[in-house]
């Protein structure tokens, strides 16, 4: 190259540095200018993203649905070339989604992506360009509206910040499947507008004591399943590992203990349905959450996060086809699977080792209560090995149907189903068809309230088959679709996140008519005498039940129960299903 060429190109490069630096001085955050101490109020970091997008054609501001506080969700978008239109950008590009505030109380990722974004808009990092991201800049709006200084309690900085609890008190980060806030619902449209490739979640953790700033909670990979499964727990994960060590970020997978040392072993954190991962997963989306070690100072964890976010987006960028390719493959083998996974637990034959960096602890006597507790000593740090146990493997599964079939009374249901962009099809006529009913077998439910629910669990079902009418009106969905994974996690109750567990059909629990005793004992004596077999199953129920045997009303009510009298609505299901 001639000498002049040089001279001009290096004029060039000078002149984009200092506009760079101009640029970068002008867009400073409160958290770069307090040094590392502060994280800006809602409104600044609204403020802030409205000027990132008057100035930067790259970015846009895009306003969404009303949150429970009043206030609209939105999403900043960064895209080099300026195409904000989803299913465009989608047909070359990768989507990395980073969402932040979902627990405002937690804001690494509100200042980090802030300043994140404005590093890619001025070229101060380098412009992705197979990747398109996609940041809401806070999500629990009315959590973080209400400012304070003291409900972290075991959080090092910053010096004020949002509350864990929405303008409602619940918290969102439950409540993507059961939806009892606006958040959820404004989420799910913008989850189905934008349909991210990767997933991000930023949050800080609680826990023990280690020497990470930096841990890792992806989605769990056997449930996310299939080769992209695979691919999360083998490639992707282990890269974001290598690309943060290389920079001396060392990464841990979240440590899923409570006031217990690490280094005994621990498990991955299971990520049902009800979490963002959990949801995002339902459409084969890899899914992460960061989570920062409360006892580090602030500054560090907004730095640790915004290197994680900035390899995660090079990882997708390097892997572009491959993630297409391995998405797309996952919709397809769901669509065509036979049977569902509902229910999993930790497979212990399958054990991967950590090098742990800890520290070593004491049981000492405390002060306080007198009996032991447990003390960190960051003097003694160590490095050791851990098991961990991050395969799962289902214990319960059911045979896909052809399609549900839900009556049009279930509102609830219908709307949440369309707000996930489920095909519904109307039933267009009365109709007779032959299904599988679903009768609650046996529940319990929680004594405590969780998230505005008394949810149940250990849910068991019954299956008989029946010809059931249906009305004109009533919805049939097929399960050959992309929502498929979402279908079967809500609609059958067995599933641990199932509306069912979520009490939404809490109605049929409780039966309607009952029995005088004194008029059904003659009704109950013929019953038994029309009816050989039903008597004998009867004499062999209080023979194999001696509380049942001594007990009168109880088997005047099983007769009952196995009459004609007995109402139909009572524990059925009212979901149906259109087996293969
Ligand atoms: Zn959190």
């Amino acid at each position: 190259m001639r000498p002049y060429y040089i001279a001009v190109l290096m004029l060039l490069l000078s002149a984009c540095n200092s506009t760079n630096k101009e640029e970068t001085e002008e867009f400073r955050t409160l958290f770069e200018t307090s040094e590392g101490r502060e994280t800006p109020e809602y409104e600044d970091v609204m403020a802030y993203y409205m000027k990132l997008a008057r100035t930067f054609p790259d970015i846009n501001l895009q306003t969404m649905e009303d949150t429970d506080s009043g206030h609209p969700l939105h999403i900043v978008t960064y895209n080099p070339g300026g195409s904000f239109n989803f299913n465009r950008i989608r047909e070359d590009k990768r989507i990395v989604m980073i969402m932040n505030g979902i627990h405002p109380g937690e804001s690494d990722g509100i200042d980090a992506t802030m300043m994140l974004l404005r590093d890619y808009a001025t070229g101060k990092i380098p412009t992705p360009e197979k990747t398109v991201i996609v940041a809401i800049p806070v999500y629990n709006i009315g959590g973080a509206l209400q400012r304070n200084q003291h409900s972290r309690a075991n959080q090092n900085g910053p010096e004020t910040y949002g509350f864990r609890g929405n303008a409602r008190n619940y918290d969102l980060n439950r409540d993507f499947i059961k939806s009892d806030t606006k958040n959820a619902t404004a989420f799910a449209e913008l989850f189905h507008l934008v349909k991210p490739d990767v997933f991000i979640d930023t949050h800080v953790s609680n826990g023990a004591d280690y020497q990470y700033t930096l841990t890792h909670l992806f989605t769990q990979h056997n449930k996310l399943g299939g080769e992209l499964g695979n691919y999360l727990n083998k490639e992707m994960m282990p890269r974001l590992e290598e690309k943060l060590a290389e920079k001396e970020w060392y990464i841990t997978p979240y440590v899923n203990v409570f006031n217990q040392v690490p280094e005994t072993g621990f498990s991955q954190f299971m990520d049902f349905p009800r979490y963002s991962t959990g949801y995002t997963t339902l459409w084969n989306t890899l899914g992460m959450m960061v989570e920062t070690h409360m006892l580090k100072p602030y500054k560090q964890r907004v730095e640790g996060t915004y290197e994680l976010l900035k390899d995660m987006v090079e990882i997708t960028e390097k892997d572009h086809d491959r993630i297409r390719e391995l998405r797309t493959k996952n919709f397809e083998s769901f669509a065509k699977a036979h049977d569902y996974p509902i229910q999993w637990a930790v497979d212990s034959t399958e054990v991967s080792t950590l090098q742990f960096r800890g520290y070593e602890a004491d049981t000492i006597i405390s002060e306080v209560t007198g009996f032991p507790r447990l003390k960190y000593d960051r003097s003694r740090p160590f490095t050791k090995p851990v098991s961990y146990y991050n395969f799962f493997k289902p214990v319960k599964s059911v045979t896909v149907p052809e399609a549900y079939i839900i009556p049009r009374q279930w509102e609830h249901v219908i709307d949440l189903l369309r707000a996930n962009e489920v095909m519904l099809q109307e039933v267009e006529k009365d109709t007779v068809l032959d299904v599988e009913v679903y009768h609650i077998a046996d529940y319990q439910t929680r004594n405590t309230a969780f998230e505005g629910h008394y949810l149940h669990y250990n849910t068991s079902v019954r299956t008989t088959k029946a010809q059931k009418q249906f009305r004109k009106g009533d919805y049939m969905i097929r399960t050959d679709q992309p929502a498929i994974r979402y279908l079967l996690e809500t609609l059958e109750p067995e599933a641990s996140d199932s509306f069912f567990n979520w009490n939404f059909f809490d109605a049929i629990l409780q039966q309607k008519e009952h029995f005088s005793p004194y008029v059904f004992e003659d009704v109950a004596a013929e019953i038994l005498r029309k009816d050989p077999a039903l008597k004998q199953e009867f004499e062999s129920e209080k023979a194999r039940d001696t509380v049942f045997a001594q007990h009168w009303y109880a088997q005047l009510n099983w007769i009952y129960e196995h009459s004609v009298y007995y109402e139909e609505a009572h524990l059925q299901y009212p979901v149906y299903r259109i087996v293969k």
